[in-house]
């Protein structure tokens, strides 16, 4: 079986798993605890802010460890919209974005927030200039996500923060940066960004641990009270093992970036071009998208149809993102860039991880096709 599911869930690196296992036994004391296991465990904590702060060019005081991004993108927009609803109650967005930032924007705005969706041209890129003239005086926050976890397109991040800032100096900027991360350059100043959150478990780190950048000096509403544990933002007993490992993944990952790049780049195209040659496949990704995702449909057959005839042949794929992959409905992302419901309904997306080979690759293809002839005898069988 080969796992082309990496922006799903990527396998921990040996390393992060041995952190884990080593941390759990060794570092188990609570890291308020006054005595000295307590303060081992909240230096431990420290040291991976420092770490994470180093890999991503910001201050470690900037650095907060959630549960994971989606409880860092809730944290951004509902903490800023909570925090600053004096200054306003509007917050721009795009039809692009992880159910995590969506959501959150859709609860604001059942709560009486306004919000503008911004959307995306055919190939996924919204433009900076969309965003700059969506921006208000009563605009509090702008979040767009680096790229996107179902196609993969690539947002000119540096534009759009100078966009949001021109428009509103006072308007803060969120970057969800959980599929750029390790495989683009990705740092919160780069980006204008105020706030970027991350995912170590995209990145071969382990689950359970999150990262929330939030620029000095801007505060959030807390989502969870009960504690003062990171700098009062975040209550709740820390997971120091995950923090640990978390922040090994996030040096790893930005220090392999490189390699990641020039070892999958060249197969992500050759998929791209062998796909485009299947007059049965419309694809949705494009070279100019991120070198780790591959998105395409075959117009009319469900994604999980063709999902599970892949399996059979070897190939374990996701159709659209994990976050969505049990919904019957068309993916609201392929309709934001224009593609017609059947189109929308039988995605397939491959993301590729740094271990995938050439060899992969063609085993890929042979199953694609194989999975094509059946599904067509499949669909002559039944007319
Ligand atoms: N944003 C994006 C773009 C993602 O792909 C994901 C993961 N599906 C998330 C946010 C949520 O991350 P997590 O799994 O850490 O909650």
């Amino acid at each position: 079986m080969i796992y082309w599911d990496y922006a799903a869930a990527a396998p921990p690196y040996d390393e992060v798993a041995r952190t884990v296992e080593q941390l759990m036994r060794l570092h188990y004391a609570n890291p308020s605890s006054l005595h000295r296991a307590g303060a081992e465990a909240a230096a431990l904590i420290e040291r991976a802010r420092e770490v994470c702060a180093a890999a991503l060019g910001v201050l470690p005081g900037e650095i907060k460890f959630t549960s994971g991004a989606t409880e860092s993108n809730n944290l951004a927009i509902k903490g800023a919209a909570l925090h600053y609803a004096g200054r306003g109650r509007h917050i721009v967005t795009t039809e692009l974005e992880h159910p995590s930032v969506y959501e959150s924007c859709l609860q604001l705005q059942k709560m009486g927030w306004e919000v503008t969706f911004v959307r995306p041209d055919a190939a996924g890129a919204v433009n900076p200039e969309d965003v700059g003239a969506a921006v208000r005086r009563d605009t509090v926050l702008v979040s767009v996500m680096h790229v996107n976890n179902e196609i993969g397109s690539v947002q000119p991040l540096p534009e759009i923060g100078r966009a949001v800032k021109a428009a509103n100096p006072r308007t803060l900027f969120h970057v969800d940066g959980v599929q750029g991360f390790g495989k683009l350059p990705a740092s919160p100043g780069d980006f204008g960004a105020d706030l970027y959150s991350l995912s170590p478990h995209k990145i071969r780190g382990p689950r359970g641990v999150g990262l929330l950048y939030v620029k000095e000096g801007i505060q959030l509403f807390p989502l969870l009270s009960g504690g003062s544990h990171e700098g009062g933002l975040r209550a709740g007993t820390e997971n120091v093992p995950a923090i640990v490992a978390g922040a090994k993944a996030v040096r790893m990952a930005a220090e392999r970036r490189g390699d990641f790049v020039s070892r999958i780049l060249p197969l992500r195209n050759r998929l791209l071009a062998f796909l485009r040659e299947i007059p049965e496949f419309t694809v949705n990704s494009s070279e100019s998208g991120a070198p780790h995702i591959v998105h395409f449909s075959y117009p009319g057959m469900k994604g999980e149809v063709m999902a599970r005839q892949l399996e059979q042949l070897g190939m374990q794929v996701s159709t659209r993102s994990a976050c969505s992959s049990r919904l019957a409905e068309p993916s609201r992302v392929l309709l934001a860039i224009g593609r017609d419901e059947s189109t929308a309904l039988g995605g397939i997306r491959i993301s590729f991880g740094d271990e995938h080979t050439p060899a992969d690759v063609d085993a890929l293809e042979q199953a694609l096709l194989g999975a094509v002839k059946a599904l067509k005898i499949a669909e002559g069988g039944m007319r």
